[in-house]
């Protein structure tokens, strides 16, 4: 068992959340005092770092297939390739 260093409340292990205080020091947390700390809602933070995680997924994808398609189908494919990305890009980082 955990303890929440915020409401000395016992928490279980996978609740518990690591916090990065002001010095750089680190603490554990529950999500209520996760939520009541920085004003987001840890299911939502979760999200986001995930979302934000996929979006630079397609974005590395979509670059390795610029490079391919350049070296194996030339300049027009290459060029192709990058407004895709830039695409991919666009619309995930707008999908939030
Ligand atoms: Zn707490």
């Amino acid at each position: 068992m955990l303890k929440c260093s915020e409401c000395q409340r016992d928490l279980p292990e996978k609740e518990a959340l690591v916090n990065k205080t002001e010095d750089g020091g680190k603490r554990i947390i529950c999500p209520e005092c996760f939520q009541k700390l920085t004003g987001v809602d840890y299911k939502t933070f979760a999200y986001r770092k995930e979302n934000a995680k996929q979006t630079l997924l397609a974005v590395l994808f979509c670059i390795g297939a610029t490079i391919y398609a350049f070296v194996e189908k030339g300049i027009e494919w290459g060029i192709g390739g990058i407004v895709l990305t830039i695409l991919v890009y666009l619309f995930s980082s707008k999908v939030k």
